[in-house]
This record gives structure tokens, C-alpha cells and sequence, in this order.
């Protein structure tokens, strides 16, 4: 997977980059990670990449010319067009299912916004996506594409040590997570479930799926309505909400 990352700010990534798992997908060559600051593309003397906005008020506008000039030059060697994604509060808001989408393709572009943001024409007519990690505005679009970026990563094959951890994850099964437990058995007088102790796999699956229910259900109730649900994972709900036992 290669990734080029189009930012003001190419240094912000490099802890980012430099650090754990993403290090690692990149010195195996799972991911490709190319940091293009866009201001090599402005063509003044001053290298300008921003403008008042027309019609006033306050603030400073990424201007189109650096933006389609850098991507531009990215893309003119290549047989197929990678999605181009804007990093915007405006967007597509981010999920474990965008990632997972995002993660079957082979190349994406990140735009990383500043200031007041993007000419509109930066949207209409060069970015394929926007993307929105969150109903908050930030100062600029790098920690949202550091977001995209590590989350995709580890749903490429080979990233993560153990590929079950990202199977089981919250909001990979629709569900969030059941708890986990490590040693010591015993800490504080706080003790592991006995069941997961028990060796029984069977029973330790069921156990794992009937509390992943309970956090889904007490802590978001809406990730249900879409989640896939067998008949035993209906009756078990049934009893969490009629406070029966064995809810
Ligand atoms: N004026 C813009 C608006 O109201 O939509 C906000 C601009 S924001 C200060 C600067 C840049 O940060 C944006 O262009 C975008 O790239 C990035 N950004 C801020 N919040 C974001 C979010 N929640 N998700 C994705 N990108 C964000």
C-alpha cells in the first residue's frame, strides 16, 4: 500500500513514522508512506500557497495551483487514478468501515488542509473523497491523516504481528471489543475471570461474544441495529434489557 501524503507540515509525521508498527510495516515494505509538501509546487517567489478569501472575512485559503500541480505530478506516471482524499471536517465521517473499504485499494493520496481550508475548487474537481475524523475542527489536516493511515496500515496482512487482533477489534464485528485480561491472575484482589482460565474454548468464545453484547449494549446501544445478530445473540439482549439473569 503506498500512501502520499500532501502536507504544509511534512515534520509533524515523522515520530509518527519513525515509531512501533507503521516503522516496522514500512522496513518490511508492507507500506509505502511519501511525504509531499506542496509548497515545492508554488511557482512565486515567495512560494504562496494561501489567499484572503474573496468576499472577505478572516482567515487564509488554500490556493488550487500547488495543490493540482503536486498531485498532478504524483499521478502522471500511473496506469490508475488512487482515490484522492481531502482531510476535512466537512467529510465523510471516518469509520473502521472506511478503513476497511480504504485498505483494499492499493494507493491513496492524502490532502492535508491548513488555516481556513481548501479553494472549493480543490474539492470539486481534483479530490475524489473527504474525510472527517471527528465533529471538531483542528488546526490542520496531518493528525487526520496520521489517523487514516495507521488505521488502514493495520488491516494490511503482515502489519500486525497476530492478524486476529484486528479481526476481533470493536466496530470490526460491528460489536465493541469484550474485555481483556493478562497476568497476574490475581492483582490487588481484582481476579481474571475464572472462565477464561478454564481452557474451554467453546465456553471461552461464548463468554467473549455474550460480553462483547453487554459493552456494545451499555456503552453504544446504536452499533445494535446494524450489527449481524444470531438468534442466541438476540435472546441474550433480550435478557440484558428485561434484567433477567444470564443477562
Ligand atoms: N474552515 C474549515 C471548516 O470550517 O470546514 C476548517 C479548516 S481547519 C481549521 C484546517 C484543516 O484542518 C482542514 O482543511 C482539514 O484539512 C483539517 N481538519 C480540521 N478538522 C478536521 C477533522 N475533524 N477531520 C479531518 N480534517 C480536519
Amino acid at each position: 500500500m503506498r500512501f502520499d501524503i500532501l502536507t504544509l507540515f511534512p515534520e509533524m509525521f515523522v515520530g509518527f513514522m519513525e515509531s512501533s508498527i507503521i516503522r516496522k510495516a514500512r522496513e518490511k515494505g508492507l507500506i509505502e508512506t511519501r511525504l509531499v509538501n506542496f509548497r515545492d509546487y508554488a511557482t512565486d517567489r515567495h512560494r504562496t500557497v494561501d489567499d484572503t478569501p474573496y468576499g472577505g472575512g478572516g482567515g487564509m485559503v488554500l490556493k488550487p495551483e500547488p495543490i493540482f500541480a503536486a498531485v498532478e505530478d504524483l499521478l502522471k506516471d500511473l496506469p490508475k487514478k488512487p482515490p484522492i482524499l481531502l482531510m476535512s471536517p466537512q467529510g465523510e465521517p471516518f469509520t473502521q468501515k472506511k478503513a476497511e473499504e480504504l485498505a483494499q485499494h492499493d494507493h491513496l493520496v492524502l490532502i492535508c488542509g491548513h488555516y481556513e481550508g481548501f479553494d472549493e475548487r480543490i474539492r470539486t474537481h481534483l479530490a475524489t473523497g473527504e474525510i472527517s475524523i471527528g465533529d471538531y475542527v483542528l488546526t490542520g489536516g496531518e493528525l487526520p491523516a496520521m489517523v487514516v493511515v495507521d488505521s488502514v496500515s493495520r488491516l494490511i496482512p503482515g502489519v500486525l504481528g497476530n492478524q486476529s487482533s484486528a479481526v476481533d477489534d470493536s466496530f470490526s464485528t460491528s460489536l465493541l471489543e469484550y474485555p481483556q485480561y493478562t497476568r497476574p491472575v490475581d492483582f490487588r484482589g481484582w481476579k481474571v475471570p475464572d472462565i477464561l482460565l478454564s481452557g474451554h474454548h467453546a465456553k471461552i468464545e461464548r463468554w467473549r461474544r455474550q460480553e462483547s453484547l453487554r459493552r456494545t449494549w451499555e456503552r453504544r446501544p446504536d452499533l445494535l441495529e446494524n450489527a449481524p445478530l444470531s438468534d442466541e445473540d438476540r435472546e441474550f439482549l433480550r435478557k440484558l434489557g428485561s434484567g433477567e439473569p444470564d443477562g
